[in-house]
């Protein structure tokens, strides 16, 4: 199945060992995330140099992405991970780390228990489990619980109607940039951005760190975030619809309305779009998603998304592996419907430059001549990118020399990244794309494939040429 759409696969417990990373990236793991509001620097090494072994085994340029924490409120620990706790009953949130049970826990903010009020409700695990303060004391809150449930190690605390006054960047989220900068991974996904000058604070450590090439994410999970998304969009590569805190700070039934408009302007601005959190929640205990489920993946891919992503399905679900062949196939269904066409009308290429022509006239040839792929050679990514954008109807096969290029592509929709040797003379590529495709595509003689791209390559910056080929 060689689908457009791209998975992000977080990984954790579930999916660690070298075997299950082996299937997930034989399986459709497009970008393997890895989660710093949990993973050790220990995990984090371990899994990206399994990574990188896999990928020398398979040929693949399987990406990694590092999602920072961000300056969030979390709980600590409880003994054996988790704790009960039962409407009803008084629980004391300390301010000060101690081990949680069903009596107590503690959170990583010491200033919340004077941003809080009496009768202030915290919700805690993505707003599943709420609280309520009864009486503020020297070094803890007593509330009451409103909702029988669990509590696992390090969820994440919010205080209905309250913005905490939290730095922009925490020296963890400082430290675990440096951290991914010394692993040479591909994307950083900014966790609770609200405006443009909070991404930038993260460019800025990486402009320091002299590293041009990770892509930055930035996660949009807040109100101010939705209410600052234009700027927000200019200073970055792609944005994520992080739909559990999103789910928290605005209204449950607002989240599809914002998710549809994230899509819609990413793709209108050029940068990726990624929908993230529940979208196969039941498949963490069951082998079958419910029907609401699989209509909302084929929807994200419907509406024009890059990725889509799983969270707690991989890290600690009991089918991560079968979870990732459902989301394949609910793509490569939801694909079939896509009117590409119209996606391109929808994309009007705003830059009227001989490559914004070129790439509109390659997807619509793409379409309208059935044609089985498009390759762009690519030493910048720059042609495939403007490609993906235009949504073609066949796949792109990005055949680019730079391996960092290769794996910054892995999240734009439709575009196969591959690594060739080198990038010289036309024929040779012409050659090299043909076998490419063969290797795949399962392709029959006649069926037609177009180049494009920049020629001379290494020289021009911009997209000239388009090529049409008989295989
Ligand atoms: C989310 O909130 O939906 C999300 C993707 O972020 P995290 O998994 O870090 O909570």
């Amino acid at each position: 199945m060689l689908n457009k759409t791209k998975v992000v696969v977080t990984i954790g417990p579930a999916t660690m060992e070298k075997e299950q990373i082996k299937r997930l990236m034989q399986n459709g793991m497009d970008v393997a995330r890895l989660n710093m509001s949990h993973a050790s620097y220990n995990f984090c090494t371990d899994v990206i140099e399994k990574i990188q072994e896999l990928n020398e085994e398979l040929h693949l340029s399987i990406a990694v992405m590092v999602d920072l924490m961000g300056p969030e409120v979390r709980t600590g620990t409880f003994t054996n991970g988790q704790a009960y706790f039962r409407k009803g009953d008084k629980v004391r949130i300390y301010m000060d780390s101690v081990e949680g049970d069903s009596t107590k826990f503690s959170v990583n903010y010491s200033d919340l228990i004077k941003e809080v009020q009496y009768n202030s409700i915290i919700k805690v695990k993505d707003g599943l489990m709420l609280f309520e303060v009864i009486s503020i004391e020297k070094d803890f809150l007593l509330c009451e619980v409103l909702t029988d449930g669990i509590i696992e190690d390090k969820q994440s605390v919010a205080v209905e109607g309250v913005k905490l006054h939290l730095p922009r960047m925490t020296k963890k989220d400082e430290t675990d940039i440096v951290f991914a900068h010394k692993m040479n991974v591909d994307f950083l996904a900014l966790s609770h951005v609200s405006c443009q000058e909070d991404v930038l604070a993260a460019s800025d450590i990486l402009i320091g760190l002299k590293n041009d090439h990770i892509g930055i994410i930035s996660k949009i999970e807040n109100e101010d975030a939705v209410n600052n998304l234009d700027e927000i969009i200019r200073v970055s590569d792609g944005l994520m619809v992080a739909r559990g805190d999103l789910g928290v700070d605005i209204p449950l039934e607002r989240v599809p309305g914002v998710q549809k408009k994230i899509i819609d302007k990413c793709h209108r601005a050029g940068i990726v779009s990624i929908v993230a959190t529940e979208l196969l929640s039941s498949m963490e205990t069951t082998i079958r998603p419910t029907r609401a489920e699989v209509s909302d993946v084929a929807n994200a891919v419907l509406d024009g998304a890059d990725a889509v992503m799983l969270s707690n399905e991989t890290t600690v679900g009991k089918f991560p592996i079968e979870t990732l062949n459902m989301m394949e196939k609910i793509i490569n269904s939801a694909e079939k419907d896509i009117d590409y066409l119209e996606f391109l009308e929808r994309h009007e290429e705003k830059d009227k430059d001989i490559t914004g022509m070129i790439s509109r006239s390659v997807a619509e040839c793409a379409s309208k001549l059935n044609c089985s792929s498009i390759i762009a050679p690519t030493m910048s990514g720059y042609t495939a990118r403007k490609m993906s954008n235009c949504r073609p109807s066949c796949p792109i096969i990005a055949v680019s020399p730079n391996p960092s290029t290769v794996k910054s592509l892995q999240l734009h929709f439709a575009v196969n990244p591959v690594l060739i040797e080198e990038l010289k003379d036309f024929d040779k590529i012409i050659e090299v794309s043909k076998k490419v495709t063969f290797d795949l595509i399962s392709t029959k003689p006649g069926d037609k494939i177009i180049i494009t791209g920049g020629y001379p390559f290494k020289e021009v910056k911009s997209t000239n040429f388009m090529k049409i080929e008989e295989l």
